[in-house]
């Protein structure tokens, strides 16, 4: 089936079956003999118990070659617990000899092509390949250059459960220096096979496989059958024995599911806050920016979207610039302006001051004008005199009072001149 396959069936049966807690993978593989140490046998049993820092499962071709070699990439979650537990009692239960594991293999080896095979489980030494073409090892067998592996008589045709890590990947490794190598590099394997690899991060599962061949190039398909059946006959034994328990305060799949888009909810509010923060480091500080009501507030940038009022305020003046102070306005203020053209400086000056409200100003001017019965220097003075000494604190109406006589002793100089020179103006 091969581990997108198997994946994708996993994926089904979680959306499917979501109250689902977890599942048996259950299956055939090869076996990684490594005698002394392990005497893995055709016929016995693989399980991928977590031992010595790995998750039970690795998925060896799974990675990128770098400087110091191949480094693989990820890691599996492990089995659940609760299967975890029932393998331990059922280990103990072989231990003290109640033979729940072999009472169930006998039944399902009594059903027609389940049976041990006749074959003999042959261990070829690495060194001797395969002599014939197709599966069939009798010409191996027969060979005078035959090299096989030594190993004592096992007193009892039982299959012997392995528990340790479990090499998953997409292809079939059919080569004895292939298979050693990767035992070498990942401690104490026991077996390889093809799908668990793309289930363990779907559904939490257990790996469970019968041995059917040693992963060299003597594959046969002999052992299949009755492999099978062992493997099976183990889940069931491992099945009687989990605490029910244990199995209602297991998560469930749309629990877990639940808890995976949550994490990865808080998980992506975190990446959009760094990518903020990020983008928020690009700004160019605007020194001595205040920016209207957030003026307590200032900080050296902004987030998106905030502090957008000064921005429509300028929108605003802009678009409404070119009409002030208007048509009317300007007419206005050039009937006024005549013939003391002086006032027109004067008024630049009271309107432009940098200090004040334009607009206030100019709007005193021309109510002023408007109402007033005054002559026409009153008329153009005297509201600019109250407008500066209206709501002005003392040192500030004292500067203002001083700029008004030099405006106006300017004025005066020039009136002067005028009447001395044209009597009836005067008048
Ligand atoms: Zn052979």
């Amino acid at each position: 089936m091969g581990p997108v396959k198997a994946a994708q069936c996993a994926t089904t049966v979680s959306q499917q079956f979501p109250n689902v807690r977890f599942a048996l993978m259950v299956g055939i593989g090869a076996g990684i003999p490594s005698l002394p140490r392990r005497d893995i046998r055709l016929g016995d049993i693989a399980v991928s118990i977590p031992q010595d820092n790995h998750p039970g499962v690795v998925q060896y071709d799974f990675g990128k070659y770098e400087q110091d070699g191949f480094v693989l990439k990820g890691s599996l979650n492990k089995p659940p617990s609760v299967l975890v537990s029932a393998d331990g009692s059922l280990e103990e239960d072989e231990i003290m000899n109640r033979s729940l594991l072999r009472k169930i293999l006998r039944d399902i080896t009594k059903r027609p092509g389940f049976s041990q095979p006749n074959a003999d489980d042959i261990l070829y030494d690495q060194s001797f390949h395969h002599v014939n073409k197709g599966s069939d090892c009798s010409g191996c067998e027969q060979s005078d250059e035959k090299k096989l592996v030594s190993r004592a008589l096992r007193p009892q045709k039982q299959p012997v459960v392995h528990q340790g890590l479990i090499l998953s990947g997409s292809g079939v490794i059919k080569n004895p220096q292939d298979r050693d190598r990767l035992r070498r590099d990942y401690n104490d394997a026991i077996c390889f096979e093809m799908e668990a690899a793309g289930i363990m991060d779907e559904i939490p599962c257990l790996v469970v496989q019968g041995i059917c061949d040693y992963a060299d190039t003597h594959k046969q398909d002999g052992w299949h059958h009755f492999a099978a059946a062992v493997a099976a006959a183990y889940c069931k034994a491992v099945l009687r024995k989990v605490d029910r328990q244990d199995v209602e305060e297991t998560s469930s799949m749309s629990f877990l599911m639940k808890a995976i888009l949550d994490n990865q909810s808080i998980i992506q509010g975190g990446v959009d806050a760094i990518d903020q923060k990020i983008d928020l480091a690009r700004l160019p500080v605007a020194e001595g920016a205040s920016f209207n009501s957030y003026t307590n507030q200032h900080e050296d940038a902004c987030l998106p979207g905030t502090r957008t009022k000064l921005l429509h305020d300028i929108e605003d003046w802009v678009n409404d610039a070119h009409d002030w102070p208007g048509d009317d306005s300007i007419q206005a203020l050039v009937t006024m302006a005549i013939p003391l053209f002086i006032f027109a400086a004067t008024l630049c000056r009271f309107v432009g001051d940098m200090k004040w409200n334009p607009e206030k100003r100019l709007a005193v001017i021309l109510k002023d004008q408007a109402v007033s019965q005054a002559s026409k220097m009153d008329r153009t003075y005297l509201p600019i005199l109250n407008q500066l000494l209206t709501g002005q604190d003392e040192n500030e109406s004292e500067q203002l009072v001083q700029e008004f006589q030099e405006i106006v002793g300017v004025i005066y100089s020039s009136c002067k001149s005028t009447l001395s020179c044209c009597p009836r103006t005067a008048s």
